[in-house]
């Protein structure tokens, strides 16, 4: 059978570091990482660009537009492609993506590393190897690799800071696992065509995570510099009112400011649902905000931005923001 033809996007992050006088910081190119895993040659052909050599801390939406652009430049020269990035907002850089690339016959991959690929232990050599056996296959859209799990590009979060056992799928299940080279498929799931790329994202969306007892300023203040607040409340969602009306008028005046407030927990797992208390049913049955529902933060964050680049409508906004895209929302 022909070997697929796969492209290796370098963007930098702990996979491609080494150590300097002041920690690592990411110094090999794509070209340098794949001589790490010549490998990597039995199973696919292997071709590679640098795009960038960042700390993911760094990474910006711009940047994940040059990634996609990089990707629609190439979408018919190669098979597959694997993304290396740091591993600190590479959830974020994946859900980014799947709004960018939509309905991609062809696997997006995002992987990276713990530990930098020079290292005695680490799992650099792993995670490219399996990221490139996916990149391999027939599995559509973006997806995240990371210590042998396949997780949608929607639901990837990093849940450890240290072990190699850095994602978790939040609210989805795991795609599949890679066993020794091998895909074992948890799931199946198809995307419409055509494949999709947009280019523009709206960077003006902020995330606030609520603490008892927080004034209502730090809101006023972000949705004033903002098009778009985000609100991490708690449990499954509602608004403090201990300042008679304050968060409520805040948010109110922020709507009719034109600016979009989406409600969402700072609960890792299953959601928010406003309905259930009356803390939350008040905000949801008198002003238009919208809700996060099963949605991950970080997809939140990436699908506000790709909507408002597309859209300041109000109605449009919500209608696509209540659109599933690879599969990042089901409970609505
Ligand atoms: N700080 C690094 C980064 O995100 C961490 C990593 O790659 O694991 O680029």
């Amino acid at each position: 059978m022909k070997k697929k033809r796969i492209l290796l996007i370098g963007t930098g992050g702990t996979i491609a570091s080494e150590m300097g006088e002041n920690g690592l910081e990411p110094e090999l190119t794509s070209k340098q990482l794949l001589r790490y895993i010549p490998d990597i040659f039995d199973i696919c052909e292997a071709e590679c660009i640098q795009l960038f050599s960042l700390d993911s801390t760094n990474i910006q939406p711009g940047h994940w537009v040059r990634i996609a652009s990089a990707i629609q430049e190439r979408f018919y020269e190669y098979d597959g492609f694997v993304i290396s990035h740091g591993t600190d907002t590479m959830a974020y850089t994946a859900a980014a993506l799947s709004y960018l690339v939509q309905n991609s016959p062809k696997p997006i991959i995002l992987t990276g590393a713990q530990k930098p690929i020079g290292f005695e232990t680490t799992d650099s050599k792993q995670n490219l190897r399996d990221a490139f056996t996916v990149a391999s296959s027939n599995l559509p859209g973006v997806m995240l690799v990371f210590n042998s799990k396949i997780i949608m590009g929607t639901r990837a979060r990093k849940t450890r800071s240290k072990s190699f056992e850095a994602f978790s799928s939040i609210n989805y299940p795991l795609l599949g696992l890679v066993r020794d080279g091998r895909i074992i498929r948890y799931i199946h799931w198809e995307v419409p065509s055509p494949v999709r790329f947009y280019d523009t994202v709206d960077p003006k969306v902020a995330l606030l995570k609520l603490v008892p007892g927080i004034g209502c300023g730090v809101a006023e203040y972000l949705l004033s510099q903002n098009n778009a607040l985000i609100i991490e409340s708690f449990g499954v969602g509602g608004l403090p009112s201990y300042h008679a009306g304050d968060y409520y008028e805040t948010v109110k005046r922020g709507l009719a400011a034109g600016k979009t407030v989406v409600m969402t927990t700072q609960v890792e797992n299953e959601g928010s649902d406003l309905s259930v208390y009356h803390v939350g049913s008040s905000i949801k049955q008198n002003l238009p905000i919208l809700e996060a529902y099963d949605m991950t933060t970080e997809a939140v964050v990436a699908k506000l931005m790709w909507i408002l680049g597309q859209t300041a409508d109000r109605t449009q906004v919500a209608e696509l923001f209540y659109t599933p895209v690879a599969r990042d929302i089901l409970a609505v």
